[in-house]
């Protein structure tokens, strides 16, 4: 085997076995470290240094509670590194029909609304 071939099966290694443990470690810390902004019902919560390493990810109660939405960060000010190549996809024709909540689905979900009728 060339140096060549050691060199990609390594980056490849590398890449899934990263891959993986970002994707875990947003369905384990996110449930446990960071804000609960919706009312979902669940452990969810947004971290900001998940969301960082994972692009985006890491709105993690922002994906429960929207779980259609194609962005994870709703705030301007949450990274979301997906959501800026989706716009990108969508803006090229690549990607149609891009999905996002209403005005009408975030107050359904927020702490606000649901607790006016407790
Ligand atoms: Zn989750």
């Amino acid at each position: 085997m060339s140096i060549t071939n050691n060199l990609t099966v390594g980056t490849k290694g590398v890449r899934t076995t990263w891959g993986y443990h970002v994707k875990f470690l947003v369905n384990s810390a996110c449930h446990i470290w960071g804000n609960q902004v919706w009312n979902t019902g669940d452990l969810s919560k947004n971290n900001w240094w998940v969301a960082l390493i994972t692009f985006g990810e890491g709105w993690h109660n922002n994906h429960h509670a929207f779980e259609y939405s194609a962005r994870h960060g709703l705030e301007w000010w949450q990274i979301d590194i997906c959501w800026y190549m989706m716009v990108f996809l969508e803006s090229i024709g690549l990607a149609t029909n891009v999905k996002l909540p209403t005005e009408g689905n975030k107050l359904k979900r927020s702490f606000a609304s649901t607790n006016k009728f407790k």
